[in-house]
């Protein structure tokens, strides 16, 4: 474990205290954090590692250790420890087994509490550029690669910070980026694109601009696909309704909770509701999930309570997976047991789960929900009306990810209820 500070530090640091902080670090990438928490209280300095997006609690420090370990690690990223301000922001790079990692680091002060933050960006956190990438089933993904060839108005949804832009991202990253010129508008104070091969629009929210306001313009380079981030008015879905026909791709996105929903809340925009229900063709919207980890997990017989609390049909899902401890001959484990060795697997350090997919929903708009939505816009009215034709919720989906294996029911359900 190397740490290579933004500028070399010129104070001298204690052997025992750096030893410290590099098993401390190293630590958190083994186990694929995203970040590092350090809270120090009276009590002492509680450590926390945020592993696919769930926080785990760590080791917890005395007082005068940890005070001394958040010191030294300010210094080795250019914080000053002796400034006592609300907020300070400082960097530090790492090199871990050959690989590197940069970390963004705050320091937030507050009543009787001093937090310190590390954001670590490293291999295991690069996004997925498509929806397969992503998780979504390889079939699904084929359907819905082959509809956005053609000039159709595909709406990407998710609820908000839960994985809204990378189904954003990785939706606009599905179609033919090398054939097709993709032009994406987005709000100068939140840019985010990170998409290879796509040209980037901004407007300007905070004087009051919208997507509309770049749109015309952005027409007249004759882009193929037109992506816009957050429809954010009626305006904008109404300018955008017009493209398909010009032969456009257009791709808007939108916060609900699933598919049909988002559906809702475009219209709830004020939007001119004829032109748009005529023109939508499909909705995505997604949720992220933990994957069980491959190396301890178990399948077990699901009760037949949970099956039928779940709705599923008899005889449809033979088992479901679940973490265990991890196999060993039991002379093994006895001696790991006596040498008071915790049994834990070594892959996902005891946490059952390793790394993260997406769950899906991809409604596919057809002209019996095109009907119901000109007459309500009650999500489980159209819902029904939907899964009449096929379209499959996202319990469902998730039912058939935990019968294949990919995460835990558990964890299906946990997603759904947040
Ligand atoms: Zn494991």
């Amino acid at each position: 474990m190397q740490f290579i500070p933004v500028k070399p530090i010129t104070q001298p640091m204690d052997l025992d205290l750096y030893a410290q902080m590099q098993t401390l670090m190293a630590n958190a990438v083994t186990a694929r954090a995203e970040v590092m928490l350090f809270t120090l209280t009276g009590q002492g300095m509680r450590v926390q590692l945020q592993i696919d997006g769930v926080m785990h609690d760590r080791e917890v420090f005395d007082p005068n250790a940890g005070a001394m370990l958040m010191n030294a690690f300010k210094m080795l990223c250019w914080i000053d420890y002796t400034r006592r301000v609300p907020r300070q922001d400082g960097s530090l790079k790492v090199k871990f087994r050959a690989e590197k990692y940069s970390c963004e680091v705050i320091n937030q002060l507050g009543k009787g509490l001093e937090r310190l933050l590390f954001k670590i960006t490293g291999k295991y956190t690069a996004p997925p550029e498509r929806l397969d990438e992503a998780g979504m089933n390889p079939l699904v993904f084929t359907k819905l690669k082959e509809f956005m060839f053609d000039p159709v108005f595909v709406v990407s949804s998710a609820p908000p910070k839960a994985g809204y832009s990378t189904t954003f991202n990785c939706t606009v990253g599905s179609v033919d980026r090398f054939l097709k010129n993709v032009v994406v508008i987005e709000d100068a104070r939140a840019s985010e694109t990170e998409i290879a091969n796509v040209s980037v629009t901004t407007y300007d929210s905070e004087s009051k601009q919208t997507p509309v306001d770049v749109l015309t313009s952005v027409a007249r380079t004759y882009p193929d696909v037109i992506a816009v981030r957050d429809f954010t008015n009626a305006e904008t879905v109404d300018f955008l309704v017009t493209q398909p026909k010009q032969e456009r791709i257009v791709i808007g996105g939108i916060a609900a909770r699933d598919a049909v929903e988002a559906l809702v809340r475009v219209l709830a925009l004020k939007v001119d509701a004829d032109k748009f229900i005529a023109t939508v063709g499909a909705v995505v919207n997604s949720r992220i999930i933990r994957k069980l980890c491959s190396e301890c997990k178990e399948a077990y017989t699901p009760p037949p309570q949970l099956i039928q609390q779940l709705g599923i049909p008899r005889g449809r899902v033979a088992s479901f997976y679940r973490p265990a401890a991890p196999k060993m001959p039991a002379e093994v484990r006895q001696k790991m047991i006596d040498q008071q060795i915790p049994i834990i697997c070594t892959a996902c350090q005891g946490i059952g789960y390793r790394g993260r997919t997406g769950l899906y929903e991809v409604l596919m708009v057809d002209d019996q929900l095109r009907k119901a939505m000109k007459k309500t816009t009650k999500v489980d009215e159209l819902r029904k009306v939907a899964q009449k034709s096929g379209f499959r919720a996202f319990l469902e989906e998730g039912v058939m990810l935990a019968a294949r294996g990919i995460t835990s029911i558990q964890e299906v359900l946990r997603v759904l209820k947040g």
